[in-house]
């Protein structure tokens, strides 16, 4: 049924999937094709999320209408009230939030495209050591300083992170920003065998509110998910971009090139939510031909077949 629906030729799917996205549907939940990321707008009726109520803050509160972690930490230490504190909150230290995820700081030495290893010296790894090096510390002063020498000139660029999922510029010289760097630390601590491409394969990125990450994922994976998206968009189902990244982190870790070859993991939240999406039924019942499937109290022989006929163009 989904396949005439959509005039879909039966050993075509994979290539003609792409076509039954609404483009206007994409829009509207935020996707952008070019950095494989979804960024829903937090009042979207089906995929948005609980922004925090402070005015500015981007920051997923996990209850609507409340504050996010840093803003409950923030009142804290403050002595304001509660509503004082939403009507003029004091200014975040560390500068905000979404910056992280793409446009990051760069040095402030002239031109250098390094990204910066703090907010305090707002300078590159590099060039906070070459002023300790001058100097002896980094302070405002020293940088100050550092900045006027001839000596102090532009580096050049490391590139991006190597880990597909990341948007992020190198940090130093191993190829990986400032948060892999250290997850991948840790995680060679934990396991010396491990193999870096892989690695940098497998990875989740930078998680950020409001954002799913479907990078590094198969092309025809992706194409999966929004479809999936849309289709339970069109039964009315709420799709939180927490669990996709959740699915989007198991299909990387598998390496897989199609939803259906997901093996579900053993983790029981990452199972039902795999269930959402990737449950063969589930995506057909959610199209058009739900009219006669709801009047079936099981799944009849056509719901089969149609399963059947949904599923194997897309698993070969
Ligand atoms: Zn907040
Ligand atoms: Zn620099
Ligand atoms: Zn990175």
């Amino acid at each position: 049924m989904l396949l005439e629906q959509y005039q879909l030729e039966p050993e075509r799917v994979a290539d003609q999937l792409p076509g039954i996205l609404d483009q206007e549907f994409m829009v509207a939940i935020g996707w952008d094709a070019d950095q494989l990321l979804l960024q829903p707008p937090s009042d979207h009726p089906l995929l948005g999320w609980a922004q925090c109520i402070v005015p500015e803050c981007l920051v997923d509160a996990a209850t609507y209408g409340g504050l996010c972690t840093g803003c409950k930490k923030r009142l804290a230490h403050s002595d304001m009230t509660r509503e004082a504190f939403i009507a003029d909150p004091p200014p975040k230290t560390g500068g905000g939030t979404y910056k992280w995820l793409i446009d990051e700081w760069v040095c402030q030495v002239n031109g250098c495209p390094r990204p910066i290893s703090s907010r305090q010296t707002d300078l590159c790894g590099s060039h906070a050591g070459g002023c300790r090096a001058v100097f002896g510390h980094v302070t405002a002063e020293t940088i100050a300083r550092y900045l006027q020498l001839p000596t102090t000139v532009a580096l050049a660029p490391l590139g991006g992170c190597k880990v597909a999922t990341c948007l992020r510029l190198t940090h130093f010289n191993g190829g990986l920003c400032r948060i892999h760097a250290v997850r991948w630390r840790e995680d060679v601590k934990a396991e010396p065998r491990r193999d870096f491409e892989h690695w940098c394969r497998v990875e989740p990125g930078v998680a950020l509110s409001g954002v799913a990450n479907l990078r590094g994922l198969e092309a025809s994976v992706v194409t999966e998910l929004l479809a999936g998206i849309q289709l339970r968009a069109q039964q009315e189902l709420r799709t939180r971009y927490t669990y996709l990244n959740t699915i989007a982190n198991d299909l990387r870790c598998q390496q897989v090139s199609t939803i259906f070859e997901l093996d579900p993991p053993p983790r029981q939240r990452a199972v039902a939510n795999v269930r959402l999406l990737a449950d063969r039924e589930r995506v057909l019942a959610a199209t058009e031909l739900t009219d006669w499937a709801r009047a079936e109290a099981t799944p009849s022989e056509e719901e089969i077949t149609a399963s059947t006929q949904l599923a194997r163009p897309i698993e070969n």
